[in-house]
């Protein structure tokens, strides 16, 4: 219930309706009105003419007319057979006897037609009341005994009329007011009135008093109409909407002009807010967009047209009201659409990574991020009408999988939600178990992809959920480019992470100083027995830290945005040993290794010619060594970046062997001259008989396509002579020889040593 109480439909009606009760939105009701009245105006009737002593309705002099002046007009407008006549100002009573009884004796020419109109001292804000001791009542004597009629008008803030009672009770005797009086309606069932604004003050019919004082006068011409005498005396002025500042008689006529009217009502707020809401819920319900635009249109109809329309019959209705509540919907809706742009991912229309970010994380989860390998790569291929379908076909994998109903999706094959969480063993089972449902190809349309899946996860409870998606986020793609299953994020990498933010520097830093230096690691043809080259393995004796493992470093550095310096030196270096080498007459092969980051690189193929050219090397010398690896982003790149160094001259070797998940997919899709079977594997071939079987079978495809085929990792001698036997061409491992300086080699090939003997 509550809940919908705060949709934006409910509030649109509740917050207008407590505003009303407040009387808080009048303003925007007088705007409106004011605005209003300055079109579709209508003239006065002529059957009331104004007898004015000054400028009419419009004046502001003051004027206060005598008895006997006053007694004149009235005894020559006896002869005109008026209808009835309203003395509308006031006069001096007291001062000239013969005066005043000349007015008493008009006054009883005309009666019992004529009334004195007796207008209050002050104006009234809307809730007063008026009484005794706002107006000034001639003694009836004074006034042959005629009739009063009182004018009274309660005001807005800035003086506006808005209202004004029916009657007033003074004294025990109730008057009628002056717009009653004229327009012979009396009180109904509301107790006041509001006038017409739309009546236009400016055509109401007026005639000079003086004429009438001096018998200058068409006989006939003010017969059976309704006359009102008037000066401007001492009344003030009041605000009139569409107007300005005008006498309050002006007002009295728009009120008499609103009660001749056939309804004459004033009907408030809620009418047209609960109409206009109505249509804007109806609207809002509508699923189709037509009916949608229809039915809020009608709503605004009825908050802007309705009204004035109805004002034609009298019936008066406030539209401040509607107009909040239209505006709150509207506001509030556009808003929500904008926060659903912002949080949702287009293509897919899932919610997206800063939604998931945005809101509180519920206890005891962990944040799941799934990375899907080779994303760009299928969206590349992909219609692009696809590409959300896509998506949502791995959510829906996702949710699966997870169990849990909404997956939000970033850009760029991230997918994100939140698990129960489970002790770490569980979780990691989990995940790993997740796996297997993209072992079956994604099937788009008639495009079928195999894809792979890492994961990141974050179980630091008690961090803000934003650092918690990002550090998940982070996880998985370190998982990505390791190739591993599932990345965990620990609150130490926390920590860690100073350290590599300051990294970039370090690096430099090593580069110049020594810290950082490159290994060689000889290699041996199994045949001859002989040294026929050298791995550049990169290494770093860091003054704290110690000596860092290349294989954390590579990754850091990747992150870091290093990579490519480290490479482009690795590069120098070791064309720097090899020309050295050369320049003693020993020609080996010199292997680099290129890291995954790398591969699909633009500028990768015109840097290496840079440096070939530059170092005046023979491409064929080099060996560039690349590990099949899920990672490498855009793979169609990377084998044409591979494929232009080989066309080149470089020669090129699949790294680790065996372990990847596609190795073969990438022996087919890239042409390379050597295989480096990795050690894991040679590791294995005395004891086990299936790993035997499966070297000497790959030695064989590898023969069949053309290629050399290294062993890495042979630390001993037995593992050595098998690998022979098995047909291994060449040799590598702490057993044939240990990374070591370029000095060390250097004097090692001199002595012309012959490590491994010859197999036969
Ligand atoms: P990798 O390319 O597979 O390099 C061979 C690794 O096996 C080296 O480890 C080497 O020291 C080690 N190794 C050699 N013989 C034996 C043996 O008989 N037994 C055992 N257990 N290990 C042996 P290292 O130097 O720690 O390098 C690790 C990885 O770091 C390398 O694996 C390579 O992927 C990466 N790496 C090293 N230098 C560079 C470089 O300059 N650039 C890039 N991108 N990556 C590099
Ligand atoms: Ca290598
Ligand atoms: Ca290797």
């Amino acid at each position: 219930m509550l809940k919908k109480l705060r949709s934006p439909l409910y509030l649109a009606l509740l917050l207008p309706a407590l505003l009303t009760l407040t009387d808080v939105l009048s303003p925007i009701d007088h705007v409106y009105k004011n605005s209003r009245a300055k079109i579709g105006v209508h003239p006065a009737s002529p059957s009331t003419i104004v007898l004015s002593f000054d400028s009419g309705v419009q004046a502001s002099g003051k004027s206060i007319i005598s008895t006997r002046r006053l007694a004149r007009v009235l005894e020559n407008l006896s002869a005109q057979m008026p209808h009835r006549v309203f003395v509308d100002t006031p006069v001096k009573f007291g001062e000239d006897i013969e005066g005043d009884a000349a007015l008493v004796r008009a006054i009883h020419k005309l009666n019992p037609d004529v009334s004195f109109v007796v207008r209050s001292r002050k104006l009234g804000v809307p809730d007063y009341k008026f009484s005794a001791q706002d107006f000034d009542i001639p003694d009836n004597e004074k006034i042959g005994g005629a009739p009063v009629v009182l004018s009274a008008w309660n005001t807005n803030f800035i003086d506006y009329g808005i209202f004004s009672p029916f009657s007033i009770k003074i004294s025990g005797k109730q008057y009628s007011t002056l717009s009653p009086a004229l327009s012979g309606v009396n009180q109904i069932w509301q107790p006041s009135f509001v006038p017409d604004y739309l009546f236009d003050i400016k055509t109401v019919p007026h005639l000079k008093a003086e004429k009438f004082e001096g018998g200058d006068f068409t006989l006939g011409q003010l017969t059976g109409r309704t006359v009102i005498v008037n000066s401007a005396g001492v009344t003030a002025p009041i605000g009139f909407f569409g107007q300005r500042r005008v006498h309050p008689l002006a007002l009295d006529l728009a009120g008499a002009d609103a009660l001749d009217k056939p309804f004459a009502v004033a009907l408030g707020s809620f009418p047209i807010l609960i109409l206009a809401w109505l249509f804007i819920r109806a609207g809002s319900k509508s699923t189709r967009k037509r009916n949608k635009l229809i039915l809020h249109g009608l709503a605004l109809v009825t908050i802007l047209v309705v009204p004035a329309a109805l004002q034609v019959l009298g019936i008066t209705l406030d539209n401040a009201a509607g107009i909040v509540c239209a505006a709150l919907y509207g506001g509030i809706r556009l808003w929500q659409l904008r926060m659903r742009r912002v949080q949702h991912t287009s293509a897919s229309g899932l919610p997206n990574l800063l939604a998931l970010s945005a809101q509180p994380l519920d206890v005891g989860r962990d944040v799941v991020v799934a990375v899907i390998a080779r994303y760009e790569e299928i969206l590349a291929t992909l219609p692009k009408d696809l590409h959300g379908e896509c998506a949502r076909q791995i959510a829906r994998r996702l949710s699966v999988g997870s169990g849990t109903e909404t997956i939000f999706n970033g850009e760029g094959g991230h997918f994100a939600w939140t698990e129960e969480a489970r002790p770490l063993e569980m979780q990691l089972n989990h995940l790993e178990g997740m796996r297997a449902l993209f072992a079956a190809p994604l099937e788009i349309g008639q495009f079928t992809f195999d894809t792979n899946i890492h994961f990141g996860l974050d179980r630091n409870e008690g961090l803000d959920a934003l650092t918690r998606v990002n550090s998940a986020l982070a996880s998985a793609n370190d998982a990505l480019a390791s190739g591993r299953a599932v990345e965990l994020f620990e609150a130490e990498r926390l920590e860690e992470a100073s350290w590599e933010l300051s990294l970039h520097a370090s690096i430099d830093e090593g580069l110049r100083n020594g810290e950082i230096w490159l290994a060689f690691q000889s290699q041996w043809d199994i045949k001859t027995g002989l040294l026929c080259g050298a791995e550049a393995l990169i290494r770093w004796n860091h003054p704290t830290r110690g000596p860092i493992a290349p294989d954390a470093f590579i990754l850091q550095a990747e992150r870091a945005g290093r990579i490519d310096a480290l490479t482009y030196w690795v590069m120098e270096e070791a064309i720097t040993a090899a020309l050295a080498l050369n320049a003693i007459g020993r020609h080996i092969q010199m292997s680099i290794n290129l890291s995954a980051q790398m591969v699909d690189k633009a500028g990768l193929v015109p840097s290496l010619m840079e440096i070939i050219r530059r170092r005046q090397i023979n491409p064929t010398q080099l060996t560039i060594e690349v590990t099949e690896t899920s990672s490498v982003r855009n793979r169609p790149a990377a084998v044409q970046n591979l494929s232009q160094l080989r066309t080149i001259g470089f020669r090129l070797s699949i790294d680790d062997f065996g372990t990847g998940e596609a190795s073969l997919a990438y022996l087919a899709d890239l042409p390379s001259d050597e295989l480096k079977l990795d050690r894991r594997f040679v590791s294995r071939i005395l004891t086990h008989e299936r790993e035997r079987h499966i070297v000497r079978s790959t030695i064989d495809l590898a023969h069949a396509l053309g290629q050399t085929v290294v062993a890495e990792g042979i630390e001993d001698e037995a593992t050595y002579r098998m690998l022979g036997r098995l047909g291994c061409d060449v040799g590598q491992g702490y057993h044939l020889g240990r990374p070591q300086p370029i000095a060390e080699l250097r004097k090692n090939l001199l002595k012309r040593e012959q490590m491994p003997k010859r197999v036969v």
